[in-house]
């Protein structure tokens, strides 16, 4: 389909038919906090088609976990600050664009293919090579579920660490295997089918395990990774459509982690000399 079709049909048509949808699966059983709506379910969402997606603004179940957190802790985004969005979701693109004096960036390195779903402002952007940022550019950084995508995951978090701002806070959001001790992945397997079957999504290329947390405080962060969901009651939990077992993976620069960085560097330069 040509990109202007798709874009017309982005502005007319998928407004009205979400409206639509939403007026048909009105209800009181379940409640959307992105789009303040009530219905008498949450629709099937996913390769597993578990019920899990808003009929009228089509949040996901850490959609609306990450507008719980951020309505509890408001100060986690907030004008003034410089935001980096990767796979930036339609939804969050409309509240962030109201709140004055933020500075927003949504990126993607598929910002072409996802034009549709996408912002319009979506700027491309590789996370695993990024020249064109500057050093501790970013007050916070949104990167939820993209990593399992990536093969050189273990760059792309280098590379964010470098972007973010020292005491600048990242959510780097993966699907953690419950039990799985050290992260699976095989380059055997390639296949779309394939991987559904195995990594649960036909673009994941592995399952992060236990270990995850030791990716990040190898490239650098520290990680805080808080039970959020657990704050809510079961009730709630169901209301809302969340997922019990999420954490939040908040991940940190510390604000003296540049400084030993630039400190262990110069250390190595003073060695050259010896060194050669
Ligand atoms: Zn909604």
């Amino acid at each position: 389909m040509q990109p202007v079709i798709k874009r017309i049909l982005k502005q007319t048509a998928l407004p009205l038919y979400l409206q639509f949808r939403g007026l048909y699966h009105k209800g009181n059983k379940v409640t959307c906090p992105c789009c303040k709506r009530s219905f008498s379910r949450f629709l099937p969402l996913g390769v597993d088609r578990r019920p899990g997606q808003c009929p009228r603004c089509r949040s996901n179940e850490r959609d609306r976990a990450l507008w719980l957190y951020m309505e509890k802790y408001p100060d986690f985004i907030n004008a003034g600050k410089k935001l980096l969005h990767i796979g930036p979701e339609s939804i969050f693109y409309r509240y962030f664009k109201k709140m004055k004096g933020l500075h927003y960036t949504p990126a993607d390195k598929f910002a072409l293919t996802f034009e549709s779903t996408y912002p319009s402002e979506t700027i491309y952007l590789d996370i695993v090579h990024m020249p064109e940022i500057p050093d501790n550019m970013y007050d916070v950084i949104l990167c939820s579920h993209v990593l399992e995508y990536i093969k050189e995951d273990d760059k792309a978090i280098s590379e964010l660490f470098r972007v973010l701002r020292p005491g600048g806070i990242a959510l780097l959001q993966v699907p953690i295997k419950p039990g799985l001790e050290i992260t699976y992945e095989d380059d055997s397997i390639t296949s779309p089918e394939q991987r559904a079957l195995i990594f649960g999504d036909p673009g994941h290329i592995r399952f992060y395990g236990e270990d995850y947390a030791d990716k990040l405080t190898a490239q650098g962060f520290e990680t805080d990774f808080i039970p959020f969901i657990s704050l809510f009651t079961q009730e709630e939990i169901e209301k809302y459509g969340l997922v019990a077992t999420d954490d939040f993976q908040l991940a940190k620069k510390s604000s003296w982690a540049n400084e030993i960085i630039q400190q262990v560097l110069s250390f190595q330069l003073l060695l050259l000399p010896v060194l050669l």
